[in-house]
């Protein structure tokens, strides 16, 4: 019985804590931002995230809501992404069909924070030219970013938004986003050509989810995976056999895993086929910081580096 209690007076405090520290969050914060006048921007994952750090720098505060390691089409928000997009200038979203598990989790989010599509919350992917899901072609495929020429597009298109709510700081903006655009660009052009000395019957790419059409046109690589995209079901009989088959129509090397996804049906592939995984690869996160992969210009650097390897040693 004292166990209990003593638990109990354990919950309670605990509880009221987390009550305490919410509540002068919510008064807290605004309050600051009017203090450094700095531009208050939220993103729904870690990609946009860094993205908008390379343009914003330190003249921004930052969130953003899905974090490192977990898939962003399905997510429940928490309280603090409520306060935190109501306290918000700007949101951005990946848009293209990505922040729609749960019927809809971040319209949901935008209406809860009393925000518009158009006026604080815009689409990084504004300008891309989006590809449809085989199995449904009424859906866009959200992975547009995994093709470097349409990350520079998110950069354009997240700088010319905080341009237009930030004047004060619109050259610095533009500055840092030339440099970065630049680097960016640099990886691209390298990622287009190397791939091609590959055997065509090497160069198929295998990882869990779909992920990866926009970046296989970009550098002629041809993708399979055991299904389509994250809000489906994962790894049924029928999805194993097609994979499978494509596997056996090749002479590919290695498999691949993402690292957002679990590996569960990858090893049966592995299993089945006496391939190994070869490594992780980044599709919809980011790494914790201080590791490999852990901003957009290092997943993409590991992603092309490794799938090279994988598909030729
Ligand atoms: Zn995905």
């Amino acid at each position: 019985m004292k166990k209990i209690i003593t638990t109990l007076i354990a919950v309670i405090a605990m509880v009221s804590g987390v009550y305490f520290f919410l509540n002068t969050r919510q008064s807290t914060t605004p309050v600051e931002a009017e203090i450094d006048g700095k531009l208050h921007v939220v993103t729904t994952n870690s990609i946009l995230e860094d993205m908008v750090r390379n343009v914003g720098k330190d003249r921004i505060q930052l969130y953003s809501i899905v974090k490192r390691g977990t898939d962003p089409h399905e997510y429940e928000p928490q309280p603090t992404d409520v306060s935190e997009a109501s306290d918000a200038d700007i949101i951005f979203h990946n848009g293209l069909n990505l922040e729609t598990g749960g019927n809809g989790w971040f319209t949901k989010l935008v209406e809860t924070s009393h925000k518009k599509f158009g006026r604080e919350v815009f689409s990084a992917s504004e300008n891309v030219e989006a590809k449809h899901l085989t199995t449904n072609v009424n859906e866009d495929d959200p992975h547009a970013w995994l093709d470097l020429a349409n990350g520079i597009k998110y950069v354009e298109e997240i700088t010319k938004v905080m341009k237009q709510k930030d004047k004060k700081n619109a050259d610095f903006y533009q500055a840092n986003a030339d440099e970065y655009i630049a680097k960016l660009n640099k990886l691209h052009r390298n990622a287009q050509s190397k791939f091609l000395d590959i055997p065509e019957n090497q160069r198929l790419l295998v990882t869990s989810e779909g992920a990866f059409k926009y970046f296989s046109e970009a550098y002629h690589v041809k993708p399979a995976y055991i299904w389509e995209i994250n809000t489906e079901a994962q790894g049924t009989p029928e999805q194993m056999k097609a994979v499978l088959a494509k596997i056996n129509k090749t002479k590919v090397k290695h498999l691949f895993v993402e690292s957002s996804v679990s590996p569960k049906s990858m090893d049966k592939v592995t299993k089945e086929t006496g391939l190994e995984i070869y490594s992780k690869v980044f599709t919809d996160s980011l790494a914790q910081e201080g590791q490999v992969g852990d901003t957009y210009y290092s997943m993409m650097k590991w992603n092309i580096d490794q799938i090279y390897d994988g598909l030729t040693k």
